[in-house]
């Protein structure tokens, strides 16, 4: 026992105090909370380990750091982590390679004046350059070289070609 409370006579308030934290219930309860918080600390350590696994940081370091700094690890990995998923840039760069495909697939660039045209101009609007012709079965737009429809299978008799 501390010397300071063997000296003081009388009703102790800080034996009291002792007394209480000494008692089995409030044992248990350190026991407890303490506890709780090493499982917190294991499991923000493991969540850091996945995280970074996910977002293609370098995840056993950020796991050691949560590991060797308890919470502090993780709050610091939190700050400066990669904004997202490796799936989701995977899946943005994805996307804009369906939509760089979905524009080349409409789009098209004037053999004469290289100015930008759609797919389905029979002429170019900046040169007047023949680009299609219709079909003479379906009125479909069709290269100028195809001799037959590949819609309607209509025989082309060529007589709108003009150059
Ligand atoms: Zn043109
Ligand atoms: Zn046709």
């Amino acid at each position: 026992m501390n010397a300071a409370y063997v000296l003081q006579s009388g009703p102790d308030p800080f034996q009291a105090v002792n007394d209480v934290l000494n008692s089995p219930y409030v044992r248990i309860g350190f026991w407890l909370v303490a506890s709780f918080f090493v499982v917190l600390w294991l499991s923000l350590a493991y969540w850091t380990f996945v995280d970074a696994d996910r977002r293609g940081a370098a995840r056993f370091f950020w796991g050691g750091v949560a590991f060797v700094f308890p919470f502090m690890g993780t709050l610091i990995y939190l700050i400066v982590r990669p904004p997202e998923y490796i799936l989701d840039s995977r899946e943005r760069e994805l996307d804009l390679a369906v939509l760089e495909r979905e524009i080349k697939h409409r789009v098209d660039l004037c053999p004469n004046c290289r100015s930008i045209v759609e797919k389905d101009y029979l002429l170019c609007p900046e040169c007047d350059r023949d680009l299609k012709k219709l079909c003479e079965g379906c009125d479909r737009p069709l290269e100028l070289s195809w001799g037959t429809c590949p819609y309607c299978a209509m025989v082309q008799s060529n007589k709108n070609v003009s150059r």
